[in-house]
């Protein structure tokens, strides 16, 4: 009996050690278990926040910013149209890329790499936006994850090809996306200021700027209400890309090359892990929005080039 005493204390201290030495589900570093990341297209930084006395962004400058941080030197340093500017933003990789939709960015995107590790259903990650040619953000050309791990999409008038749609319209899509899904990856993308710039019309264009960052802050006044998102969710508000100086080709019209107009825009971070009311000026760029998703939502195979923005953290 002695000796099926010994062997059982062994047996119980080998279980107990096996058990003791399992791996233990990481814990959640942070408080965020969501991200919104709103992708205004293509303001310039003069009329944003740029511009000291912020009149075109009332919201941005007088709510929002108190809530979280600005950083006023954010760069999009790689090619500056939609599409190239939207890819940086969701893989953490500069590329040129065709801009009509026709080509799938080369690298994963968070989106993918979140999927993959914590997959459970489609509709918990969306894309929605109003230029339809941003669906190919949903997948990549890399082998492993070509049509593997996608989010949902609700691009443009119906999908790739269909043409774009007016803001208003995708902001009520995504309501209606957060509200029946409760998805804990969404990109927004709205059309404005980009569309009317384009157009050369500066009363509307301004217009663009504004009813955006009112989007803006009802996406953000959406979190606050909903059991779901308030006090665990990270909102980005960010763009593209700017547009030329005035003393580049056509000014406010255009955009895609290397000026300080096309390169600088906004940036903006609110969410349980970042601090509040502070205004920054450390130098960052669009593929470091990546790298810090995948920092807060603890995505283990993030490939971007981006570094994680440690100075927006508490
Ligand atoms: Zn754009
Ligand atoms: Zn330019």
């Amino acid at each position: 009996m002695r000796t099926f005493a010994k062997i059982s204390v062994v047996v119980f201290l080998i279980i107990l050690i096996s058990f003791s030495c399992k791996d233990e589900p990481l814990e959640p570093r942070y408080l965020t278990e969501n991200v919104i990341v709103i992708v205004i297209d293509g303001p310039r930084y003069s009329e944003t926040w740029g511009d000291s006395s912020h009149q075109n962004i009332p919201r941005l400058s007088n709510q929002l910013s108190k809530l979280g941080v600005i950083n006023t030197q954010f760069y999009n340093d790689g090619p500056t149209y939609t599409l190239a500017g939207h890819t940086s933003i969701t893989t953490g990789n500069y590329q040129e890329i065709d801009n009509s939709g026709n080509e799938l960015p080369m690298n994963p995107s968070f989106f993918q790499y979140w999927n993959e590790q914590y997959f459970d259903s489609i509709e918990n990650s969306w894309i929605v936006a109003s230029k339809d040619k941003l669906e190919v953000l949903s997948n990549c050309l890399n082998v492993e994850y070509n049509d593997n791990y996608k989010p949902s999409t609700n691009c443009g008038i119906d999908g790739l090809s269909s043409g774009y749609r007016n803001d208003s319209i995708t902001f009520n899509v995504l309501i209606g996306v957060l509200e029946d899904h409760h998805p804990n990856l969404v990109l927004v993308n709205f059309r404005e200021p980009d569309y009317s710039g384009h157009s050369g019309n500066w009363n509307n264009y301004i217009n663009g700027i504004k009813s955006t960052d009112e989007y803006a802050y009802k996406i953000w006044d959406y979190i606050q209400n909903d059991s779901h998102y308030k006090g665990k969710t990270s909102l980005f508000i960010t763009n593209d890309h700017g547009r030329h100086l005035d003393s580049v080709s056509n000014g406010f019209i255009s955009h895609g090359d290397d000026c300080l107009g096309c390169r600088h825009v906004n940036f903006f971070a609110y969410g349980p892990d970042f601090k509040k009311d502070v205004i920054i000026d450390k130098r960052r760029e669009l593929i470091d929005i990546s790298a810090t998703i995948s920092e807060i939502l603890m995505i283990d195979k993030e490939s971007g080039n981006g570094e994680i923005m440690q100075e927006l953290f508490k």
